[in-house]
Parts: structure tokens; C-alpha cells; sequence
């Protein structure tokens, strides 16, 4: 039977990750070659300035863009979008009208309880935003609420990559950056109440700067169909991707 889901399911099959995919000594983000030291004099892993001299861009920041630059412009152009906190990773001129609330800031929004119409946008995007909010699944729910049916609600959180277990503190601890829970790769599982049908995926991402690092970005979706098209292409860009629901 050549529906949606099991053509989707030969091109994960037969699709194929280019030559070296994402190593390269250049910012993905504005094409700088320069990198300095982070806040507080950070470095990366044997001593390699993380941050890019011209536009500020971190590991983090490029992991994200690097994925929304393989995607096609079908997933991008002209597309709505809800974006949490500034973000050099985010491709703002490829998308339409983006809506950023800037928390204590500039359009704050309560990502718990979201002053916007159910089923509003494109994409919506929480980068490092969720380790900040004591009901992480509320702010899930609500992300998911005011996406589009076929939209998608991009998120990433401190690197997840680093244990297994997610540690919850019960509170905003400022010895921890004031985030209320330290992610672990059981990120999917943690929110998984959250998704009331929805669907996610986890792509695996490398820094262009220091190929050594890695992190895991979440996509979900109120529509299976929209997550398989998007891991498709994100598959078809070289990078690793896993189902983060059922
Ligand atoms: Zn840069």
C-alpha cells in the first residue's frame, strides 16, 4: 500500500547522509571563522574558544541552525513562527512574521498559559527556555495548543546528552542558572504526558566549530504525518534522527 506513512518509511530506509555532513571551521550562522572565548572565559573540550567573534553564536546555537538549514524552504518560507527568547539559531529570514517574547522583556509571554488563539502558528521555538519553568509539561501542552495542526514546536534544553536521567530539583536553583531540573537523554519520557496525542522526534545534531560536541534537538507535532515529513528531511540533511514518542 503506497500511503504517506509507508512511503515515509522507504525513504527512511533508502535515503543516505552526505560525506562529512557538518565538520567545518565556520560559523553556520553568519559565516564568521573567528571564535572567543564564552561567558566566564568558557572553553570547549581541549581548550577551543566556543563563540563566535561576529555574531555571538555557541555550540548550541549552531547545532539548531544547522538543522534549519537543511531543511527546504517548504518547511520555512513565508511560515509563522513563536520564538522564546532571542536566538542566533533561529533562520529568521527565511521565515514569515515571527512573534518573539523575550521573557521580562519585550512581548513576555507566561509560556504555562499562552495570551494567544489555539492553533496560531508554524513553528514554535523554546531554545534553553523549559529548564526555567517549574511545569515543564504545561509549557509543552501550551506550545503544542497554539501550533498549527501540521506546525511544529521546537525545543531544546541544556545539554540532555550529558546523563541519562532527568534530575528535577523542585525549585529554580541558583546554583544551576537558575533552571528548576537538569535534563537528561529521557527528555521524551519526562514530557511525554504533555503530548496528548501529539508526536515527536529527536534529531542529533554536531557543532560545525567542535565536531566533538553533539546534542539532541526535540521537534513535536500535533500531526504524525508533519513529524515523518520532517525526519525525512532532516534524515536527508545527514543527521541522526529517533522517534521521541509513540
Ligand atoms: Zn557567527
Amino acid at each position: 500500500m503506497a500511503d504517506a506513512r509507508s512511503m515515509g518509511a522507504r525513504a527512511f530506509e533508502t535515503s543516505r547522509a552526505p560525506d562529512k555532513p557538518h565538520v567545518s571551521p565556520m560559523c553556520p550562522i553568519c559565516g564568521g571563522r573567528r571564535f572567543i572565548a564564552s561567558d566566564a572565559g568558557r572553553l570547549a573540550k581541549g581548550g577551543v574558544p566556543p563563540k563566535c567573534e561576529a555574531c555571538s553564536g555557541l555550540e548550541r546555537h549552531r547545532i539548531v541552525r544547522a538543522m534549519f538549514d537543511c531543511l527546504p524552504d517548504g518547511f520555512l518560507r513565508g511560515k509563522s513562527a513563536l520564538q522564546f527568547s532571542r536566538d542566533p539559531g533561529v533562520p529568521m529570514e527565511r521565515l514569515g512574521d515571527v512573534d518573539v517574547s523575550v521573557y521580562g522583556g519585550d512581548n513576555s509571554l507566561d509560556i504555562c498559559r499562552l495570551d494567544r488563539p489555539a492553533d496560531s502558528y508554524d513553528w514554535v521555538i523554546a531554545n534553553h527556555v523549559i529548564e526555567h519553568v517549574g511545569d515543564d509539561s504545561a509549557a509543552l501542552r501550551e506550545m503544542l495548543r497554539v501550533a498549527k495542526p501540521t506546525g511544529f514546536v521546537q525545543v531544546t534544553v541544556p545539554s540532555p546528552s550529558s546523563q541519562l536521567w532527568t534530575e528535577d530539583w523542585g525549585r529554580a536553583d541558583p546554583a544551576a542558572y537558575g533552571h528548576y531540573r537538569g535534563y537528561g537523554s529521557d527528555l521524551p519520557f519526562v514530557l511525554a504526558n504533555a503530548l496528548e496525542g501529539a508526536h515527536g522526534l529527536q534529531a542529533i545534531g554536531w557543532d560545525t566549530v567542535i565536531p566533538t560536541r553533539w546534542e539532541p534537538v526535540y521537534f513535536f507535532s500535533p500531526t504524525r504525518d508533519a513529524i515523518t515529513a520532517l525526519g525525512m528531511a532532516l534524515k536527508a540533511g545527514g543527521f541522526p534522527v529517533l522517534a521521541a514518542s509513540r
